[in-house]
């Protein structure tokens, strides 16, 4: 098992993973689009007993395209997104991977809303292609 530590672009909020993520994935939906100002997210889904966090995020609850609340953390002083929560996933964070000191031995194994991708983006080596979610 391998720690992972990552934090916001000022460094006011900062985090460790104790655990590898269960997943990791590109989500190309419209929302993350927006919350990052740029083409996509790149998620790692991490238990949420497994993630440490210094600092204090502020919460904004997005609704998610199934109708869920999505409650995004994000930096109250420089605007990093940190982390989502969900509750389709129970016990579960999904962390913004950008946000990492290191993303080295990461690689996706799903690209999620590939039908919101940029058109001149090309598929992922390896991973697997959802139209919509998983
Ligand atoms: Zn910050
Ligand atoms: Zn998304």
């Amino acid at each position: 098992m391998q720690e992972r530590n990552g934090g916001c672009l000022c460094g006011a909020v900062r985090y460790t993973l104790k655990s590898e993520p269960r997943s990791i994935a590109v989500c190309h939906c419209t929302h993350c689009q927006r919350q990052s100002g740029s083409l996509f997210s790149f998620n790692l889904v991490i238990r949420e007993a497994d993630y440490q966090q210094s600092g204090e995020t502020v919460v904004f609850v997005d609704k998610g395209d199934s109708g869920h609340p999505v409650h995004r953390h994000f930096c109250g002083r420089c605007g990093s997104p940190l982390l989502a929560k969900t509750a389709l996933m129970p016990g579960k964070v999904v962390v913004k991977a950008g946000t990492l000191d290191s993303m080295e031995g990461l690689q996706p194994q799903a690209e999620i809303y590939t039908d919101r991708a940029a058109a001149w983006l090309t598929p992922i080596p390896g991973a697997a292609r959802f139209a919509r979610n998983v």
